[in-house]
């Protein structure tokens, strides 16, 4: 039995099954991660011995009590960005300056996940402090594509998504402020969602920009990432942006049919910058749903243009406040013998952040200067609103929209050398977090080199459930469910 290959859901069939054991799920996981892990590179930090005692004492568990109502996560492997923190492992967000930090509590989606039973296999690679698209800004290692090693797998959570494609664990959390969970999904052919912002508690992550940074699930099918958004969703007293309602249950009316749906198709997202490759995938992915009797309509979004700008505007300068505090006093690295407390701020950063940090640091200082401020934060926030005014009319006749997840697939590992390209790439990722909404891909087909191209669907706020019901119609529809050669 490859459990590697196996999806969540399949997993627990067998657990009540009382086919396979919790030891034995991860007994092969870590034989899965023996095997691609000098290729894939996706983990940070693992602890076999950890956590197969915890496979142990989940399995009695399972045998005194039975199997726990649903939803439950008993004795499955996920994995998790590393700037999420966790007392058991630690949290280096893959940079020098917090390299060896050992957070003292477990942010509130790893107390959730413990509280569900998971086991918890380790931590995963990404962009230092999230800041990148392709996992190469980790000050740690290249974490490679399972689809082809010689290719990023995106980023900034990389290493989860590498992890889920490369059957190293059976789910993954990662952190969306612009695309992180999204644009590595479509890269590495998984499932992942960005929740509506407020809907899973930020407290542990460690911030990048507050007012968009999401946590959300990675997995091989919706119906395993709807599950894990279930069990790390809810309201939060310590994270006072965090959504008070009820959390509804996605699992109820997942399957329901779609027909007579209508969704919308971004004219602005179909222009010039988009590989013929995704378009011909995304064209069919469209056909598909037209088929599912859902109605694909053209709709705008006018103010596409300026989000990628926007975003680059509000997320540095946010990025530059929540990143004062590393200063070699409060936290992680600091620098040998400095002359004074100035230098040993200036030592210690200059030494411990790298240059993309330090890029953001500077531009966000930048934006909120005296002189600037206007110009630059105070106009790209005006903008903001124009693109969620964009979306709420939309919304007004369409129950989602379907868009590419990102203009091109995969590139060469040292491929994409100018940081505005990079930038660039982000561009249909990035008006979700703008507008706070919802947004989901999954693998809508492959390029000509037989790389996973992603496809998005993007809700109104707090529509998760009609979200993730699109999303597994559409799923089932395209049926792909090839696994990477490795
Ligand atoms: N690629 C984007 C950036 O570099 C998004 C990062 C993210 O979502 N954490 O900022």
């Amino acid at each position: 039995m490859n459990i590697e290959t196996l999806s969540i859901k399949e997993v627990q069939k067998k657990l009540k099954e009382k086919s396979i054991s919790v030891p034995e799920i991860a007994e092969a996981l870590f034989r899965q991660i023996d095997r691609v892990e000098p290729t894939v590179r996706a983990y940070i930090s693992l602890n076999r011995d950890m956590v197969l005692k915890k496979a142990h004492a989940l399995q009695e568990e399972l045998e005194k009590d039975g199997y726990p109502e649903t939803p439950s996560l008993l004795g499955i492997p996920i994995a998790l960005k590393d700037n999420l923190c966790t007392t058991d492992f630690p949290t280096t967000c893959a940079g020098k300056i917090l390299e060896k930090y050992h957070s003292p509590f477990d942010a509130t989606v790893v107390e959730k996940l413990r509280a569900n039973k998971a086991l918890i296999l380790g931590k995963t690679n990404m962009d230092e402090f999230a800041m990148g698209s392709s996992t190469e800004n980790s000050s740690v290692q290249k974490t490679a594509n399972p689809w082809d090693v010689k290719k990023v797998p995106g980023g900034s959570s990389g290493g989860s998504a590498a992890a889920v494609a490369a059957g190293e664990t059976l789910g993954a959390l990662g952190s969306d402020t612009g695309g992180s969970i999204r644009q590595p999904a479509s890269f590495c052919g998984v499932v992942g969602m960005k929740p509506t912002y407020g809907l899973v508690s930020r407290y542990g992550l460690v911030a990048f920009a507050s007012s968009f940074d999401q946590i959300g699930p990675l997995a091989k099918t919706v119906e395993d990432a709807a599950l894990l958004l279930q069990c790390i969703a809810g309201y939060d007293e310590r994270d006072n942006t965090s959504f008070a309602g009820e959390v509804p249950d996605f699992d109820a009316g997942l399957k329901q049919p779609v027909k007579g749906k209508v969704v919308g198709i971004p004219g602005e997202y179909l222009d010039k910058g988009l590989n013929p490759e995704v378009k011909k995938v995304f064209e069919s992915v469209v056909h598909k749903l037209e088929q599912e009797g859902v109605e694909c309509r053209e709709v705008s979004l006018p103010h596409t243009a300026y989000a990628v700008a926007t975003y680059y505007i509000i997320s540095t300068a946010e990025a530059s406040s929540n990143l004062a505090r590393f200063d070699g006093v409060h936290y992680g690295y600091r620098s040998e013998n400095p002359e004074d407390t100035m230098e040993l701020f200036t030592r210690s950063r200059s030494e411990g952040f790298g240059d993309e940090v330090k890029r953001r640091i500077m531009l966000g200082t930048y934006v909120l200067s005296s002189g600037y401020y206007d110009d630059y934060y105070l106009k790209a926030l005006k903008v903001r609103t124009l693109i969620k005014q964009d979306f709420e009319k939309v919304f007004e006749t369409c129950d989602a929209i379907l868009a590419p997840t990102c203009p091109t697939t995969a590139y060469g590992i040292g491929e994409m050398e100018d940081p505005l390209e990079m930038y660039l790439g982000d561009i249909f990722t990035i008006p979700a977090n703008l507008a706070g909404l919802p947004g989901i891909t999954l693998r809508g087909g492959y390029d000509d080199k037989g790389l996973p191209v992603g496809v998005q669907l993007i809700g109104d706020s707090f529509k998760e459930a009609s979200l993730l019901n699109f999303a597994w119609n559409l799923e089932q529809a395209l049926n792909l469910r090839e696994y990477p050669q490795l």
